[in-house]
């Protein structure tokens, strides 16, 4: 199949490209580390060589998007996460010596790691590039054969990378595939080993179900309203820098983007200030500023500004921070936009933002700031500024979230060596380091008995000297516990 003919296959061709990699894989099962490190150096390789063309694709998509942003938010985290499986999957693939029990002895126990086979991936457009290529990465340091369906709200990239995959792999190796929603859902009913679904929480629900016809176990990358909590005895002002530096990012549409701040009542003007004052020295201009990465379209557009005309109707305070006064109507661009005094019954605190807009809430005790946040789904992420160590694992504790960064936002999603994923309404499963490498391999229980073959001199008629003998010892063993 070539490559244009990918861009909107049916479901048939689906089934078809399936089958190819399943019988590639059938072929093959067994890839070796060399292998694997080899189809991961052509995609770093591929990376290098393309990197300008991929930021100005994503660009393309978003009618603008920071070519800064890319290079550290997509491309630089891309060449880690490679480095990090060649430098570790020798150790990653070796088979664990585990404990056998008296009821197996004499047997070596052991762990190994199989590739699942073919997996499936569907890719977001918030970041085409990254969450297509991220898992990927793990699953084929894993040893699997890989198909990627790409989104259709970012379609230049989509097929620049239908090329380079093209270009670099085998189509029963690795391929990607484009197409609208049709595609999509015929996509995750194919039966693949594994399916890595990023997207909404409500999409999420849908993938499920159909995996679930299969049985194919899904990893959900989904979304949330990820809370920023301030202690009141850190200072408001860099929390706010720390957090327009997080906010400011891709203009918010970022799945762990802060959605919400809970700081102290008596320092939220403080932190209106020094947020302000930072997005302002950020993004002097807006519209014509390469900096300020554009919203993706003009139906996500309407969707932000309705939010803040349902918070302004309902009585909260918006504040748009546009440095230079510019008109961005007619345009993509969105300020970011603080907004004060939200309650629970508008659109702001009700729905995952995903853009640039701020709610800002004043607590007085940071216990009614924790009771806000558990009463709501488990979120992706959590923001905890606070330099105190036994407070902030205080909160660690008392919080159910996908992942946490004390005292930033978004690195923990940078940090190869920690698994990455949600929990509840924001997704299950991971992927990133050890964990993803153990999301795409079956961890296959071993047990292998040598010549001596105890089981025949316990083995019926039961009450021979050694089933008492274990039986005497297990009486000493497992006694009742004081
Ligand atoms: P989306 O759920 O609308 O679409 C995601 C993908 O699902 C697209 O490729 C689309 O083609 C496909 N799709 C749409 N309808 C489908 C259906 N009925 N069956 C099967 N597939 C279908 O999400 P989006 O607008 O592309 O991305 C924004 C959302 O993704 C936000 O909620 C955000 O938080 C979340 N997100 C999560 C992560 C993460 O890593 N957890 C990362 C980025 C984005």
């Amino acid at each position: 199949m070539t490559v244009s003919a990918l861009n909107a296959p049916d479901a048939s061709q689906l089934e078809a490209l399936l089958a190819r990699q399943k019988k590639a894989f059938m072929d093959s099962p067994a890839p070796t580390r060399q292998q694997r490190i080899q189809r991961l150096d052509r995609l770093h390789n591929a990376l290098l060589d393309h990197r300008q063309a991929l930021a100005d694709a994503i660009s393309q998509d978003f009618s603008g998007r920071s070519s800064a942003e890319t290079e550290l938010a997509e491309i630089m985290p891309l060449l880690e996460g490679i480095a990090y499986y060649r430098k570790r999957l020798k150790r990653l693939m070796k088979p664990q010596r585990r404990h056998a029990p008296l009821t197996v002895m004499p047997a070596k126990v052991e762990v190994h790691f199989q590739p699942l086979g073919v997996v499936g991936i569907v890719v977001p457009w918030n970041f085409p590039v990254f969450l297509a290529l991220s898992p990927l990465i793990g699953a084929l340091a894993a040893g699997n054969r890989v198909m990627l369906k790409s989104s259709e709200f970012a379609p230049a990239t989509g097929r620049l990378l239908q090329t380079i995959l093209a270009d670099n792999f085998s189509a029963d190796e690795v391929c990607m595939v484009g197409g609208d929603v049709d595609v999509a859902t015929a996509f995750t009913q194919l039966p693949f080993d594994h399916l890595v679904f990023t997207g909404s929480t409500q999409v999420g629900r849908i993938v499920m179900r159909a995996a679930a016809d299969n049985l194919t176990p899904v990893t959900l990358e989904l979304g949330g309203k990820s809370p920023a909590i301030i202690h009141p005895d850190f200072p408001a002002a860099e929390a706010a820098r720390r957090l327009a530096f997080g906010k400011g990012m891709n203009a918010g549409q970022i799945c762990v983007s802060p959605d919400y701040v809970l700081c102290h009542e008596d320092q939220v003007s403080e932190f209106v200030s020094a947020f302000s004052a930072t997005v302002e020295k950020a993004y002097p201009t807006l519209t014509s500023n390469q900096d300020y990465t554009a919203i993706i379209s003009d139906r996500q557009k309407q969707r932000l500004e309705g939010y803040l005309e349902d918070a302004r109707a309902k009585g909260a305070r918006v504040i748009p921070i546009n440095p230079a006064g510019e008109d961005v109507s007619g345009t993509r661009k969105m300020p970011m936009t603080l907004v004060l005094n939200a309650t629970a019954d508008m659109l702001v605190m009700r729905e995952e933002i995903f853009g640039p807009i701020l709610p800002v809430l004043g607590y007085r005790h940071l216990e009614q700031a924790l009771r806000q946040v558990r009463q709501r789904s488990r979120p992706l992420a959590l923001y905890y500024f606070d330099w105190d160590k036994k407070r902030a694992n205080h909160i660690l504790q008392h919080t159910h979230s996908g992942g946490v960064c004390i005292n930033d936002t978004l690195s923990h999603v940078a940090a190869d060596d920690i698994p990455f994923g949600g929990i509840g309404d924001s997704g299950m499963g991971h992927y990133h380091g050890k964990e993803g490498f153990l999301t795409f391999s079956k961890t296959k229980g071993v047990v292998r008995k040598g010549r001596i073959n105890l089981a025949a001199m316990v083995a019926p008629p039961w009450g021979n000297t050694l089933f008492r003998l274990m039986m005497a010892i297990n009486a000493l063993r497992f006694r009742h516990i004081k």
